[in-house]
């Protein structure tokens, strides 16, 4: 039986009732737009909603002190562009405030890749950081393994620019549904023991906490917010044919018409976690726990890559993980 009570029993197609779609779910009062297919919303209830999310977010976290200095990662992606917003409207509520709601100091920063012309308009580009990654890693064949090493370089390169610069915190643009599609990938590599370092609401590397404030949106929540704030929204990118892009159009589809698909996979990956009982270390190459005396998949695969001419698997990186060393043969 499934123990997910916020989850399974509430994925279910849901019919609109236009009745209550007609009220705003806060106010009560003529909804202008409807959201998931059942809540009704005015725009300034929405919109102080999405505020209250955000702060929300960060809030439960626990993890942000007095003075943080924070960088937020950026790229060319709509939970980027919704997260600038986010930050400026706090910052402005800050300035007007009696008591601070946000007591930490944020710069942004790009990762290389970042297609410039979205950002013409943006009023403060001048605190804009073009970080780019050095790291020499081979090209891979394997698409699925290439967007996931690429995802995987850009993190350590702004881990270490934030490490460098005195950053202490990092924000990442991962909204929900981002968060969802990187689980399944996850678990497709064998990651899956990774989950709560891939989809949490927070990492930590190298002295550097990096939190998703954005993990409690959807994309339909942040398209709507950016477009009663009139911001173009982002035309998102496709990826090339791999899990990546099976794992999206999987649950995209499923979202459009079950829609708590997306927080019910993101709550399910926060219930799962390594073992702490046994001895782990840590992979080199991603920096995720890496079991070492445990017997499960990564052992069956070892003995079936012994018996077998064909199954490749790379014995001589001792520590990295399952993943990564597919990522170091492919
Ligand atoms: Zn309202
Ligand atoms: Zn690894």
């Amino acid at each position: 039986m499934c123990s997910n009570s916020g989850g399974c029993e509430s994925l279910q197609r849901i019919v609109p009732d236009e009745d209550k779609t007609k009220k705003c779910v806060s106010c009560k009062q003529l909804s202008e737009f409807v959201l998931r297919k059942v809540n009704g919303y005015c725009r300034p209830c929405y919109l102080e909603a999405c505020h209250h999310k955000f702060r929300s977010t960060v809030g439960k976290t626990k993890l942000m002190k007095p003075g943080d200095r924070v960088l937020v990662w950026q790229n060319s992606s709509l939970g980027a562009a919704a997260m600038r917003h986010l930050l400026e409207v706090l910052e402005k509520e800050n300035e007007t405030a009696l008591k601070k709601k946000l007591q930490f100091e944020f710069k942004f920063a790009l990762v290389e890749g970042y297609d410039g012309t979205i950002f013409n308009d943006f009023k403060i580009a001048e605190r804009w950081r073009r970080i780019s990654s050095d790291a020499a890693e081979p090209p891979q064949r394997n698409s699925t393994l290439k967007l996931f090493n690429e995802s995987l370089v850009s993190q350590k390169a702004v881990i270490e620019f934030a490490r460098k610069h005195n950053f202490s915190k990092v924000f990442t643009c991962d909204t929900g549904s981002d968060l969802a599609h990187i689980m399944l990938t996850s678990i497709s590599l064998g990651r899956g023991g990774q989950l709560p370092d891939w989809t949490g609401v927070s990492l930590e590397r190298d002295g550097v906490v990096l939190l998703r404030p954005l993990r409690e949106f959807t994309e339909e929540e942040l398209d709507r917010y950016l477009k009663l704030y009139s911001i173009e929204v982002p035309t998102q990118k496709r990826s090339p044919s791999s899990i990546q892009r099976l794992s999206q159009d999987f649950v995209d589809g499923l979202q459009a018409d079950f829609p708590s698909t997306v927080p019910t996979i993101w709550r399910t990956a926060d219930k799962i976690a390594a073992d702490s009982k046994s001895p782990l270390s840590v992979c080199d190459h991603c920096g995720c726990f890496n079991p070492t005396d445990v017997v499960g998949a990564m052992q069956a695969l070892e003995i079936s890559a012994e018996l077998s001419t064909t199954l490749k698997l790379e014995k001589q990186i001792p520590n990295r993980c399952h993943a990564c060393r597919q990522i170091s043969i492919d």
